[in-house]
C-alpha cells in the first residue's frame, strides 16, 4: 500500500472501488525505445489506460454519430460522459462475485492466456508475444452512475492488479507502470 503515494495526484479523495478486467498488451516503451512494456486494455472497447495518469471516459455513441455525420443534437448524443440514457463511461463491477457471475455468462475463461499475433508498426514487438488476462480495482471518480451491478464513470486509474499468468515479466512491468500493486495468480488447469 506504500505505493499509493505515487499515484496519480489526480484521483479523488471520493474514488470507489469496483472490480473489472483487462488484458495486458504489449507495447513498445516509447516512440524511441526498443523496450517492451506491459500496459494495460479493456476488452471490450479496445482502450487502452495510460500509466500514472487517469484516463477519461468518451462516449463512443458520440463518436460513432460523427463518424456517420449526423446530428449530434437530433441524435442526443451532445451530453456529459457517462450520461444516464447512452451506455458510455467507465465500468465497474460492485463486487468480484459479481465480475466473475458476469464473466461466467459470457463464457469467458478468465485463465486463458492470449496472444498477440500483430507486430506493431515499428517491428519491435515480435509476432506471438504472450499477454495475459488481468482482473482487480479499479478507482472510479468523477461523474458516476451507479447500476444493478456496478457503476458507469467519467474517470478511472487501476487500484490494484492480478495477473491470470505466470509470468513476472508482465506483473513487473505492470507494476513500474502504474505504481500500483501487483499479484501473481496462476490459473487453474481447465479440463
Ligand atoms: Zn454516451
Amino acid at each position: 500500500m506504500n505505493d499509493l503515494n505515487v499515484l496519480p495526484a489526480e484521483i479523488s479523495e471520493e474514488s470507489i472501488l469496483a472490480w473489472r478486467i483487462w488484458k495486458a498488451d504489449a507495447e513498445p516503451r516509447g516512440i524511441t525505445s526498443n523496450d517492451i512494456v506491459y500496459r494495460l486494455g479493456s476488452f471490450a472497447k479496445w482502450a487502452k489506460w495510460p500509466p500514472k495518469t487517469k484516463l477519461e471516459a468518451r462516449c463512443l455513441a458520440l463518436r460513432s454519430a460523427k463518424d456517420r455525420n449526423v446530428s449530434l443534437v437530433v441524435e442526443g448524443f451532445n451530453h456529459e460522459v457517462p450520461d444516464a440514457l447512452c451506455n458510455c463511461g467507465i465500468y465497474g463491477m460492485r463486487t468480484k462475485e459479481v465480475l466473475a457471475n458476469y464473466l461466467a455468462n459470457k463464457e469467458y475463461n478468465l485463465g486463458h492466456p492470449w496472444t498477440v499475433v500483430q507486430q506493431d508498426s515499428r517491428g519491435i514487438i515480435p509476432p506471438k508475444i504472450m499477454g495475459c488476462t488481468v482482473f482487480g480495482r479499479v478507482s472510479l471518480w468523477g461523474e458516476i452512475i451507479e447500476g444493478e451491478d456496478g457503476y458507469r464513470a467519467q474517470y478511472a486509474y487501476p487500484y490494484d492488479l492480478t495477473v491470470l499468468a505466470d509470468d513476472k515479466r508482465i506483473a513487473a512491468s505492470l507494476r513500474e507502470q502504474y505504481q500500483v500493486d501487483v499479484r501473481i495468480e496462476i490459473p487453474q488447469a481447465q479440463h
